[in-house]
């Protein structure tokens, strides 16, 4: 969920405030989890938003946090997210919104292959299978846009918001086994991270115990609010708990020995493994063809975006051009129509994101 917001908005979670899939709002005494209402997005407003204030018109499928208002509005087309929604099904929509609905912008969730690589593992031939068509898919939409005449009038985008790693049940790190949950832990968020709130007056022995149990839980990290490392870009917002805990990729943390995950693939490590990073596909005609560059950031989307829509009042963001601007043509590029985009090798790409938009005038 946080990644979602940071694409669409250029923000980091620090920033916009989505800092995980379940956090607590110490201001607003409540819980956020995988909440719809407006007031948890309106930190900070995304592309779609702009769009529409500058005129634009815009579809949101599928994303997290489209059913929020943002001064008042949503996106033009709003489809809410729903589990197991045939990919197929969704896309052809969202080609409908570009070839008949006259949509400027227009951005597709689906939550496949990453339910799939949670329930099989990412190196699962599940998954393999599932990439193989989720890529027919592909082939077909293509196919579609050449068919409609679209084919250099549309700019596909493709990205994700993570990677994933193998996890498995042997490899939890129980956190019971040194602090009291019911005792001492007023609440808690634990998975890739732990995101933990002491009781009143109990911060330091908490903090102590825990620091305290990284020489035999190997597997952790244990931080301060004030020691997180910079680099995470995951401290100054006040959701983020007084102690926060960094498992290593491929751990997960949990309140008793008891707990076994049922997880075999699982994301929200530390984005310096290779395993969390992801692939981003362009075309389009306002693309480079058969061009490949080093990897950009998450946050660069939301300035490319703005970009291609040519909208005059995008927010000052986290990202930066120089990181997309050599993907955009200098000379006009007509993509080849049909075939595919992904090949049958797997890459590491999780929950495919798609943003479409019209070309530049
Ligand atoms: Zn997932």
């Amino acid at each position: 969920m946080p990644n979602h917001w940071t694409l669409v908005t250029g923000m980091y979670e620090e920033d916009h405030g989505i800092i995980a899939n379940k956090f607590w709002d110490p201001v607003w005494n409540k819980t956020y989890q995988f909440s719809t209402e407006s007031e948890w997005f309106n930190n900070t407003e995304p592309v779609w938003i702009t769009a529409e204030k500058e005129g634009k018109k815009t579809g949101a499928y599928m994303w997290a946090g489209n059913e929020a208002t943002y001064d008042g509005q949503t996106a033009s087309i709003v489809i809410p997210f729903a589990y197991n929604a045939e990919f197929e099904d969704s896309m052809e929509v969202v080609v409908q919104w570009m070839a008949e609905e006259e949509v400027d912008f227009a951005c597709l969730y689906t939550d496949q292959p990453d339910s799939d690589g949670h329930k099989y593992g990412p190196n699962s031939e599940e998954v393999k299978e599932r990439i193989k068509a989720i890529d027919k898919v592909l082939g077909k939409m293509m196919d579609e846009f050449d068919t409609r005449g679209l084919t250099d009038e549309v700019n596909i985008l493709i990205a994700s918001d993570h990677g994933m790693t193998d996890v498995n049940s042997s490899k939890m790190i129980n956190l019971g086994a040194y602090i009291d949950f019911d005792a001492d832990i007023e609440w808690s968020y634990l998975s890739a991270i732990g995101l933990i709130i002491p009781k009143p007056g109990n911060l330091d022995e908490v903090y102590t115990t825990l620091k305290d149990a990284e020489t035999t839980e190997t597997h952790m990290k244990v931080y301060r609010k004030a020691d997180i490392p910079d680099d995470l870009k995951y401290k100054n917002n006040r959701r983020i708990t007084d102690i926060v805990l960094v498992a290593e990729p491929g751990w997960l943390f949990a309140k008793s020995a008891t707990y076994k995950t049922s997880l075999l693939g699982n994301h929200g490590f530390d984005n310096k493994n290779s395993d969390m990073k992801t692939t981003f596909l362009a075309r389009g005609p306002d693309f480079k063809c058969g061009y490949t560059q080093d990897a950009m950031r998450s946050v660069d989307l939301y300035p490319l975006l703005c970009e291609l829509l040519q909208l005059e009042t995008c927010h000052s963001s986290r990202g930066w051009t120089n990181n997309t601007q050599n993907l955009l043509s200098i000379e006009p590029c007509i993509p080849v129509a049909g075939g595919t985009v992904i090949s049958s090798t797997v890459v590491p790409i999780f929950t495919l994101i798609f943003f479409l938009t019209t070309k530049l005038i």
